[in-house]
């Protein structure tokens, strides 16, 4: 089976275990027994799976735990093998980006994703707030997604866009005055979004496309199906 790995370490890593596991119900015809879902705290659990969804919650808290518990070592090498499919969702986001704008001394990223990330870039008065948002032009027919923003970053700059392709932007700028980008993949396999699709609820559309689209694309994968 392929298994799908939830970091659970810190954050919002139940919604996304239920959601995936969600996506297998309603799916079992074609799911069933070749895929499955765990919660991920150590390298034997790691060494185990195909995927990894790092979620939301504190990023800080998120890398100071990886490195006291001397994970980081091999979370670092799960993410940068290009065989594995990963997704960061907000905190996730942050903890894999290559750089970061704004200070953040204790935060020691996985270092993967070629942009740079404004941690709580909506400032205080819009700190957390669901938006509709159209994401058709790359999960069909998903025009009326509610996408949930809490503390959220955004990607002010892509560092490698021949590696890393923008999925979607919100209209404005953010305190730097820079675009707010807040979904984007970098090459086939990594995923990362600036809100949080698990806390939409009994909506399980992101979580399927990212099933579908990177999961079962992996090309370790494809043979299962
Ligand atoms: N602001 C948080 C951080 O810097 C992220 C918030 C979230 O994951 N909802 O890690």
């Amino acid at each position: 089976t392929i298994v799908i790995g939830v970091l659970a370490l810190q954050g919002a890593f139940i919604e996304h275990v239920q959601h995936v596991e969600k996506c297998i119900v309603e799916n079992k015809d074609q799911y069933k027994e070749k895929l499955s879902v765990i919660t991920v705290r150590d390298d034997n659990q790691l060494t185990k799976c195909d995927a990894l969804i790092i979620p939301g919650g504190e990023s800080t808290t998120m890398s100071l735990i990886a490195q006291r518990t001397g994970f980081y070592d091999d979370l670092h090498a799960f993410v940068h093998d290009p065989r594995k499919v990963i997704w960061g969702t907000c905190a996730g986001l942050i903890y894999l980006s290559q750089q970061l704008s704004n200070e953040a001394e204790l935060l020691k990223t996985l270092d993967l994703l070629k942009v740079s990330v404004m941690r709580n870039a909506f400032g205080r008065q819009a700190q957390s707030s669901t938006r509709i948002c159209d994401f058709s032009s790359f999960i069909p027919y998903c025009d009326d997604f509610p996408a949930t923003f809490i503390r959220a970053p955004v990607i002010e700059e892509v560092l490698d866009p021949e590696e890393v392709q923008v999925l979607y932007k919100l209209d404005g700028k953010d305190n730097n005055g820079q675009e707010l980008i807040v979904a984007a993949k970098q090459n086939n396999n990594i995923l990362v979004t600036s809100f949080h699709p698990e806390l939409a609820e009994n909506d399980i559309r992101f979580h399927d496309w990212f099933i579908r689209e990177f999961v079962l694309k992996a090309p370790m994968n494809t043979s299962e199906f």
